[in-house]
């Protein structure tokens, strides 16, 4: 069976022309020969219409009654796509994740997929019908509505695909693909045509809100090829797929950026062993995830100054944290959240040299200075003030020959 998995994102299924929209693009499908499974995820704004009537009735919500409540917004659209299709002549039936059946573990909120019944599907399949699954939802193994996390109708479309043996996942969202950058912040972005599920990994953790890093990871993990494009406009998107099978050989595949890290420094502390683990320990104890961390040499031996990064978010947590941490002593504490983290990805860095050299030197050059770095096999990212964010990224884009 050629079998292709469709996944329709809240845009693409927004309003009841759009869902019009995409049954044109299932039944396009379908005339290709393919037996094709929906997956589709709420009308846009529903799930968070959703979550806000259950904070108005409680702050401690039963997690097991809010699975109920918020899975129901991909009820509603999965009737609307099969009633659409069955309109206009093609055999569709809505499944909800317990009629496929899509069993998950007991966490509900975020459960994870345990497994998926194919007899249910393929029997459908085989007598040439199209069903439309509910993303998002599954059922436990004590047979309550659980739902996935938030955005998770990915996740569904990507072990469908996994579980059905898809030729493809074909992710429909609101955006062209997954682009070189930011193009709200440098015009010139442009569309890549293949990316590594590392790559994408990267990209979607740093910042690039195309796919969520966790569904990215599903993928890699389940060997499923995805096909990320735009419902609304017809061209071809981003294809995710494994390192060796990408083409495209350009060094750096994209540049990510983000705006919501702040920069602490701790000058003065001791220079002995130890300190390091006692500055980050009470973070580490408060789930508060240190990112970027420099050390600078200290000349006389005794002392040195600590810098690191944290989210915007945790940064009076950590503020409060660190001035009531006993076990250190330090001069002064330095904040700042004017900062950017500007980061270049691609795996053609592992085999290709100076890289590095070249990034920091197009940095220079624009007189932009770097206040952090780390580097991981595949990704280098400075840290530089947020004034500097646009002019960081253009000269990258430029430079890696992005444009
Ligand atoms: N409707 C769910 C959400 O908004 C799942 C999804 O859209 O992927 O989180
Ligand atoms: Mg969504």
């Amino acid at each position: 069976m050629k079998i292709i998995v469709l996944k329709f994102g809240g845009t693409s299924v927004g309003t009841i022309k759009r869902i019009n929209n995409i049954s044109k693009i299932i039944v396009s499908y379908l005339k290709k020969r393919f037996k094709v499974i929906v997956v589709t995820s709420a009308m846009s704004g529903a799930t968070n219409k959703l979550i806000k009537k259950s904070k108005q009735i409680s702050d401690k919500f039963n997690d097991s009654e809010y699975d109920v409540l918020v899975s129901s917004g991909e009820q509603i659209s999965c009737s609307l796509i099969a009633a659409k299709l069955s309109h206009l002549g093609y055999k569709s039936k809505s499944y909800l994740g317990w009629q496929v059946p899509i069993i998950t573990d007991n966490a509900h909120k975020s459960a994870k997929i345990i497994s998926i019944g194919k007899k249910v599907l393929i029997n459908y399949l085989r007598q040439d019908g199209v069903p439309i699954v509910a993303g998002f939802q599954g059922i436990s193994l004590d047979g309550r509505i659980t739902t996935l996390g938030r955005g998770a109708s990915d996740y569904t479309a990507i072990m469908i695909s996994k579980y059905f043996k898809a030729k493809k996942c074909i992710i429909y969202t609101d955006v062209e693909g997954v682009m070189t950058t930011d193009p709200r912040i440098y015009r010139k972005a442009k569309k890549i045509k293949e990316i590594s599920y590392e790559e994408m990994l990267e990209m979607s953790s740093l910042g690039s809100k195309v796919m969520q890093s966790n569904s990215v990871q599903d993928a890699r993990l389940s060997r499923v090829n995805i096909d990320v494009r735009s419902s609304l406009i017809k061209s071809k998107g981003t294809l995710i797929k494994k390192k060796k099978n990408v083409r495209q050989n350009n060094v750096i595949r994209g540049i990510s950026s983000t705006t919501n890290d702040a920069k602490v420094t701790l000058v003065g502390v001791k220079d002995k062993p130890g300190v390091a683990a006692s500055i980050f320990e009470p973070l580490s104890t408060n789930n508060i995830n240190v990112d970027m961390v420099v050390q600078n040499i200290s000349p006389n031996k005794v002392d040195t100054d600590v810098t690191f990064t944290v989210k915007k978010d945790d940064l009076n947590k950590t503020k409060k944290l660190t001035k009531n941490n006993k076990r250190i002593k330090f001069r002064k504490l330095l904040i700042d959240d004017k900062v950017s983290k500007v980061s270049i990805i691609g795996v053609g860095m592992i085999t290709t040299p100076g890289v590095t050299y070249r990034m920091f030197k197009a940095l220079s050059k624009k007189n932009i200075n770097i206040l952090v770095i780390s580097t991981s096999e595949i990704k280098i990212s400075v840290l530089v003030s947020r004034t500097k964010l646009r002019k960081a990224v253009s000269a990258l884009h430029k430079e890696f020959k992005l444009d």
